[in-house]
């Protein structure tokens, strides 16, 4: 339950003064809902007005403030043109105050001849007189703020707007008891956080007060994640040893590389403790994450435990059951899969053998943690493409064993380094930095898109080889309609060629749907596929290597580097292109030159890091919501060391946040909605 004391903050903005239905709007669209989210929607910059008695060239550029007479209004002959409104200074110097956009009633009731106004906007130079168009008015008397801060604004808003807001917002701030360990807050010199908050919204460019608000939103982070963590230590779990008896059955007809090796041996380690492994195993597509997958099972399996593997979608469920099954041919294991379509009887058997334990491993959907779900010694569960669960889902599976099992998780996109422990702290990290041997690389080309016709026809070439490719619609942003319709409308234009050899597969479509033209995509029924983003990751037809991105600009390096990982898969050659627009900017021109430079998705997540910032990286872990608001990528990697040790230091001390700084720590974890886990805090 969130203390008392943060009520005021987390009611709907509509509670504030002058918010209605129509003011409502804009501010969502800015993802503002409640007054908490005012008080972190931070100023993106500040204008700073100069006051001056006297108009002078020199201040051309510069925003000053100034009193002013009007003298003349000049209307223009066209309807449409602009009201002039000639003043003077108190020098009699002229300035044009000039407005634009139809009646020159407006201008002529706020300034009324021979009033004298105070003003306040951009002086600019136009022909022989000085100009400001639009000035902001006041009375003679009253005063403009000297610094102003500048919002990222949506229609209908403006910063004034919003500072007003932000205002009474502030207005409601409680002062919070203090969470931030005390010689840091002291070595760095910050302020409370109420007068923190206040500050920044006051000066924008005040260092300090937004250094000590993304401290605050980082630390309620690694809180959160030490919590998760330590109650996972704390747990008593089952060691499982494996004898090896199973994995000496395996006869692969390769090697494991060293990174898979290591991984192995790491999970092993880990599986052998009582206290149920937490590991993170980050590998780039093809790295074959699904083997140690499969080991680590096979690890659970001759522990006498059952195993299950957790896919984010119907389709890859299903790939990695077929998959199990053919690599543990042979074994003596019984496999079994379980999504969301499987009914009746089916449904039933496997219900019963996962009760009885005839069934060691169960690949499916998040369907296999539903309450009819019955295990009879769950030991370990493998999470694919972790990113797509929550740290509530996880939880679920904590459930599930008589004692809480092992938790493998596993991501194909590649994390920084400097990121890892902001996303995934409470985890252990392995990695797979090495390709099995073999693997061509892809080549990636960067192709304009007035060349599309060169592309259909190198598309047809490859489809007369008897070879098959990925084409992906653009993605645009925050429309799925006119996702969708792009990508029919490729479809269309490429099935007037290559008829109905064309497949189209979409988001809107429904499981089954989606399933039928995946399943004649991978029997080589169509030998093209159009899709918009959601070819499935992990999805694997090695007869496909080539891959068209239309619109590549519009996508995140990572995505890119995912979507490309849908080729190269079998022996041989694999083409990538990357169809860009022609107005393109330097980062994006760098963004895909990279593309073509490197197959390395830690590279390229480093690099993606670099260029773009942390944003969108940390959007991904929970469905696109931004992870953190206030800490900007560099604010993060500066405050990350410290807010991490203090986080578990605190933890380690006072593991149930009882006392009057955990008790601090906790309203931290309201604030900043990191409370999932303080359901987790021990208690006493
Ligand atoms: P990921 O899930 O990490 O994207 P996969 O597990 O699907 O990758 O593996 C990609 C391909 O590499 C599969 O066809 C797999 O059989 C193959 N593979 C896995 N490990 C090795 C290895 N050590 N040597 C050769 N090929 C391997
Ligand atoms: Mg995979």
């Amino acid at each position: 339950m969130r203390p008392d004391i943060l009520n005021p903050l987390f009611a709907e903005v509509q509670a504030l003064k002058g918010v209605g239905p129509t003011l409502a709007k804009p501010l969502d669209r800015l993802g503002i809902a409640r007054v908490v989210d005012l008080l972190f929607h931070l100023p993106s910059g500040w204008v700073d007005r100069v006051a001056r008695d006297e108009l002078m060239e020199g201040d051309v550029g510069r925003t000053i403030t100034i009193t002013v007479t009007p003298r003349e209004y000049r209307t223009s002959s066209s309807p449409r043109g602009p009201t002039r409104v000639q003043a003077v200074d108190a020098h009699g110097n002229h300035v044009s105050l000039v407005y634009f956009g139809g009646s020159s009633g407006w201008a002529k009731k706020q300034l009324p001849l021979g009033e004298a106004k105070r003003i306040s906007g951009k002086l600019e130079q136009y022909g022989q007189e000085l100009q400001i168009i639009h000035p902001e008015i006041v009375g003679e008397d009253d005063a403009f703020r000297e610094r102003e801060a500048i919002y990222p604004l949506s229609e209908g808003m403006t910063s004034r707007r919003l500072a007003g807001l932000v205002e009474q917002a502030l207005g409601r701030a409680p002062a919070l008891a203090e969470w931030i360990e005390p010689s840091l807050k002291a070595r760095h010199g910050w302020p409370d956080w109420r007068e923190a908050a206040a500050r920044i919204h006051a000066d924008p460019a005040d260092a300090t007060a937004r250094a000590r608000l993304a401290y605050d939103e980082v630390f309620a982070n690694q809180l959160a994640l030490s919590i998760v963590r330590a109650d996972t230590r704390r747990r008593r779990g089952r060691a499982l040893a494996g004898d090896g008896r199973l994995r000496d059955m395996l006869r692969l007809p390769y090697q494991l590389t060293g990174a898979q090796a290591r991984s192995v041996r790491e999970i092993e380690g880990d599986m052998a403790q009582s206290s149920p492994m937490l590991r993170l195993l980050q590998g780039d597509v093809g790295s074959g994450k699904t083997l140690v997958a499969a080991m680590a099972l096979l690890i659970a399996v001759e522990a006498g435990a059952q195993g299950a593997m957790l896919a984010p979608t119907e389709i890859l469920a299903r790939q990695h059951f077929e998959t199990l099954r053919r690599t543990l041919a042979g074994l003596p294991v019984e496999i079994a899969v379980l999504t969301g379509r499987d009914k009746g009887r089916a449904r039933e058997a496997t219900l019963m053998g996962l009760a009885d334990g005839s069934i060691h491993i169960l690949v499916g959907t998040h369907a296999i943690f539903q309450e009819a779900v019955g295990y009879r010694d769950l030991g370990l569960v493998v999470v694919d493409e972790q990113h797509r669960f929550g740290v509530a889902e996880r939880m679920l599976l904590q459930d599930k064993g008589r004692q809480p099992p092992h938790v493998l998780a596993m991501t194909a996109t590649p994390i920084p380094r400097t990121l890892t422990l902001a996303l995934h702290g409470e985890m252990d990290q392995s990695r797979l930095d090495e390709m099995p041997p073999g693997r061509e690389p892809i080549e990636t080309r960067v192709v304009s898109e007035e060349r599309v016709d060169e592309v259909v026809n190198a598309l047809g070439r490859h489809l007369s080889e008897g070879k098959q490719a990925y084409w992906v619609c653009p993605l645009v942003e925050e429309s799925e309609t006119s996702d969708l319709q792009a990508a029919e409308a490729r479809a269309a234009a490429l099935a007037s060629r290559f008829g109905d050899r064309v497949g189209l597969v979409h988001g809107r479509m429904r499981g089954a749907e989606k399933d039928a033209v995946m399943a004649r995509f991978s029997a080589g029924d169509t030998g093209v596929l159009v899709a918009t983003t959601v070819i499935e990751v992990g999805v694997d037809v090695p007869n496909a290597t080539l891959i068209v991105i239309e619109h590549a600009d519009r996508f995140g390096l990572a995505q890119l580097h995912q979507l490309r990982g849908r080729v190269g898969r079998g022996g041989g050659r694999s083409v990538c292109l990357l169809l860009r627009g022609s107005a393109l900017s330097e980062t994006a021109r760098a963004r895909l030159a990279l593309m073509r430079e490197t197959n390395d998705g830690f590279r390229i997540a480093e690099e993606d890091l670099r260029l773009r910032g942390a944003g969108e990286l940390l959007g991904t872990r929970q469905s696109g919501e931004a992870m953190f608001r206030l800490a900007t990528p560099e604010l993060l990697g500066e405050l990350l060391p410290a807010a991490t040790d203090d986080a578990r230091l605190l933890i380690d001390r006072d593991g149930g946040l009882e006392g009057e700084r955990g008790q601090a720590a906790r309203v931290a974890l309201y604030l900043f909605e990191r409370d999932a886990g303080v359901a987790l805090l021990r208690s006493g």
